[in-house]
């Protein structure tokens, strides 16, 4: 699961969450773009790039978009446990 204690200062309260590329569990952002291209209702990009929570999902139909998302993170830089 992603870090929990590094979350990205932009993250909308709730449950799902991105890691800051400065987790000190290397486990941060890179700015890799694929969660704000691929369900861009639910991700943002900040200045740098990174990715930060802007909706929380609600629907079935959304939390399944938003867990692909998770899935296909290549830094485990994404978390639903927040
Ligand atoms: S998929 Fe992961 S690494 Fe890529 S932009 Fe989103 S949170 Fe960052």
């Amino acid at each position: 699961m992603a870090n929990k204690d590094a979350k990205h200062k932009s993250n909308i309260a709730g449950g799902w969450y991105c890691t800051d590329p400065d987790d000190e569990n290397g486990e941060g952002c890179i700015a890799c773009n694929v969660c704000y291209t691929g369900a861009p209702d639910f991700f943002g990009e900040d200045e740098d790039g990174n990715a930060y929570i802007k909706k929380q999902p609600e629907s079935a139909e959304d939390v399944e978009l938003c867990q692909e998302q998770l899935d296909a993170c290549p830094v485990n830089s994404i978390g639903s446990d927040g």
